[in-house]
């Protein structure tokens, strides 16, 4: 059964919980986090718990929540749903206050979780998606993984009325490609891997994290973090998004180009195998 915690409770989803003036509700003052459930265990929890710290750091949000307690209530959210597979959704806020925009003296932070059930699409890791080109509109701060959400909300929209599945953005004064509406972007080009650098143009993944530090060097693939051009994407022999929900999930068509032979690449593949194997020996 889907399961929520708010405020140091486990409850059910449909309780109305959200306080009026939590900040995270007013500001989008606050930082989330989605991890994925295999076979009734969070995956790569320890990458997802590093990341919260620094988005929580770098907005000035105390830290008020160890790293034991919020595996501990991932654990207690796994038991009490029952849930096998799936994702937990959290965030922390800064907390309730009379609204005002700088931040108020004394706040105590806010953890809300959920759990749901859910499954990666196999239909679409096997045949790849369809994507179009926009404008990356969003803040500077794409480093943080902040509750602010509406630029990559408005990307993802824009495939939905296209009739395709994702979005990849690109910022027009550079003419540079940075990342999808909710995923790291990859493409292969003559049997180099290319990927923005982190910085804060986009959001440092996880996924994307265990493909640098262990797939990619592991398989033997050389990589390189370098931004590149919407026009050099479209010549590349594959391409790939990365995100705790796709895991890798090919990207065969953008703006109606076809990316390739048109089907899911070696390399893709390859990595999305890999990733599968990891996840079935953390996950056992
Ligand atoms: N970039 C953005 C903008 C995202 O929202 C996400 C998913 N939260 C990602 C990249 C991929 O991150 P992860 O691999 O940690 O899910």
């Amino acid at each position: 059964m889907d399961y929520g915690f708010f405020d140091g409770e486990f409850i059910s989803l449909d309780e109305p919980k959200v306080q009026l003036e939590d900040r995270g509700y007013q500001f989008g003052d606050g930082i989330y986090e989605v991890t994925r459930i295999y076979n009734g265990k969070p995956f790569a929890l320890t990458r997802h718990l590093e990341r919260c710290r620094r988005s929580l750091r770098e907005l000035r949000i105390p830290i008020t929540y160890m790293d034991e307690e919020l595996t501990a209530i991932h654990n207690d959210l796994i038991k009490k749903s029952g849930i096998r597979n799936g994702a937990i959704y959290f965030q922390i806020t800064r907390g309730c206050a009379p609204r005002s925009h700088a931040f108020p003296d004394q706040t105590v932070p806010l953890l809300s979780m959920t759990i749901r059930e859910s499954a990666p699409d196999a239909d679409q890791q096997e045949n790849g998606i369809h994507c179009i080109l926009a404008e990356d509109i969003r803040w500077l701060r794409c480093d943080i993984k902040s509750l602010n959400l509406l630029g990559n909300v408005l990307a993802k929209q824009a495939a939905h009325d296209k009739g395709v599945q994702g979005t990849i953005q690109y910022r027009k004064d550079q003419n540079l490609i940075t990342e999808g509406s909710s995923s790291n972007f990859f493409i292969v080009k003559d049997d180099i891997i290319w990927t923005h650098p982190t910085n804060e143009y986009i959001l440092k993944g996880v996924t994307r994290s265990i493909l640098m530090d262990e797939l990619i060097p592991k398989l033997g693939y050389t990589v390189v973090e370098k931004a590149f051009t919407p026009e050099f994407a479209l010549t590349a022999d594959e391409a790939f998004a990365t995100s705790t929900s796709l895991e890798v999930t090919p990207v065969v068509d953008i703006d109606g180009h076809t990316i390739g032979t048109g089907a899911p690449g070696s390399i893709s593949c390859a990595l999305l195998k890999a990733y599968h194997e990891l996840v079935a020996k953390e996950c056992k």
